[in-house]
């Protein structure tokens, strides 16, 4: 089934692509509470109906104008089709008739002044936009009323609306690897071993996209199934008591194992946690333990490495989390023999990597998947700081070339800080 973009889909798709993406801050995305009703889910589909073919928009039109011939690639294509595909699907998804009883409940109380479903078919806060990007978040969380009478147009539109997201999400999952694969053919064809930094920026604002229309198309997913017993803690994808220490320990655990598997080891380096048992912030556990994971492998590995895979005992790599009122700060203190001074500022280019045969690049393979190879796609930094800047933080990197390295990481717990977009 070979689906092809028409030339009516490119010309809204620019119309879109002229107006800019709305950041949502953390906090935002908490306010939905536990429970969300049916008018406050449909909200939010609202918004999201408006917000994610806007950023699917920037995307289709960024891998078409790349430099060099990269948009050429037929990996790149690939994507820029999924992107374009998907952007059809929210946009043509047909929205409920309601009565006027409804739209004056959907309207009131927070939402007045709003031209919201004013009409039916048309997107009908894409002409009121102003490119005043906290006005139009403000528009994302709209607590509805609590009253579950609501017409079952309503319900079912909010279950198609989900359904139609989880098909996009999984369109999507192979998109890291792809572009990967789109980098490597362009490599080959223009025989270059290094990307410049224009392509670099690409990368940087294509992940970091993508990590925001992941997080609100996991967080709407997760709002609306959360219907049965929930843990209390969660609102959506999103922990509002995520504890620091355990998901510490589970990926010590799991980058451990994952060393022990690669070096045929007995028993990986170990690793000490310094932690406040109780400590916790809100924040997205999956990102969490995504960016401890790839760090502490790093640090395995350049332990292992430098120290070689027949040693005895090796070094103790050191995890210590600091509690801060603005910050928590998690310190990766390895002695692996550090790094370079010159080589520091390619560590944070994508496709960088000192493992000489990069894995197969495998399609079914997820940033966020854990079954992840111990090293070699050169991802492993450059994402984990992606994800680290989303919320307001930062991954920094010290070196003492001969001995070892300290990563830090930087995580905002203030969480009012919006969605870095550029
Ligand atoms: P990968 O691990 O797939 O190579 P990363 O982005 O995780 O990609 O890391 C890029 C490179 O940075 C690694 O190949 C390694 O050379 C270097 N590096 C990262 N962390 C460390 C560390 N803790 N000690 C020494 N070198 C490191
Ligand atoms: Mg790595």
């Amino acid at each position: 089934m070979l689906w092809k973009k028409s030339e009516k889909l490119m010309s809204t798709i620019s119309h879109y692509a002229g107006f800019p993406a709305t950041g949502v801050s953390l906090r935002q995305m908490v306010q939905f509470g536990e429970k969300p009703s049916t008018g406050t889910l449909f909200r939010a589909s609202q918004f999201l109906s408006e917000e994610l073919p806007i950023r699917l928009a920037h995307r289709v039109e960024e891998l078409g104008t790349l430099p060099d011939g990269l948009s050429e690639m037929p990996s790149i294509k690939k994507v820029q089709d999924w992107y374009a595909q998907s952007f059809e699907e929210i946009t043509t998804l047909k929205r409920p008739e309601l009565d006027k009883d409804t739209r004056t409940r959907l309207l009131s109380p927070s939402s007045k002044g709003s031209k919201i479903l004013s009409q039916t078919t048309q997107n009908p806060w894409l002409k009121n936009r102003n490119g005043n990007g906290s006005s139009n978040s403000r528009r994302y969380f709209a607590h509805i009323d609590d009253g579950n009478n609501w017409p079952p147009e309503l319900t079912d539109y909010n279950k198609r609306f989900a359904r139609t997201l989880e098909g996009i999400k999984r369109r999507h999952d192979s998109v890291v690897t792809t572009v990967a694969q789109g980098i490597n053919e362009y490599k080959r064809r223009r025989q270059r071993m290094q990307i410049d930094s224009s392509i670099q920026s690409f990368l940087d604002r294509f992940y970091m996209s993508r990590i925001g229309i992941r997080m609100l198309i996991g967080q709407h997913i997760a709002l609306t199934d959360q219907t049965g017993a929930r843990h209390p803690n969660y609102v959506g994808i999103i922990c509002t008591k995520t504890n620091v220490r355990e998901l510490a320990e589970e990926a010590i655990e799991n980058a451990r194992f994952v060393c022990e598997d690669h070096y045929g080891l007995f028993d990986a380096p170990k690793v000490q946690l310094f932690c406040p048992p109780s400590l916790n912030f809100m924040y997205v556990p999956g990102h969490l333990s995504h960016m401890l994971f790839e760090t502490l492998k790093n640090s395995l590995r350049a332990v292992v490495e430098t120290h070689g895979a027949d040693k005895e005992a090796f070094p103790v790599t050191k995890v210590i989390v600091a509690e801060g009122k603005e910050d928590i700060t998690i310190k990766i203190s390895d002695e692996g023999g550090g790094i370079a001074r010159s080589a520091i500022p390619l560590v944070w280019t994508y496709m960088y990597t000192t493992v000489d045969q990069t894995p197969e690049l495998d399609p079914s393979f997820n940033a966020s998947d854990f079954k992840a190879p111990m090293a070699g796609f050169g991802y492993g930094l450059p994402i984990s700081r992606l994800y680290a800047r989303y919320f307001g933080g930062d991954l920094k990197l010290i070196s003492m070339e001969g001995y070892g390295t300290d990563v830090y990481l930087h995580l905002n717990r203030l969480s009012s800080s919006s969605e870095p977009l550029q």
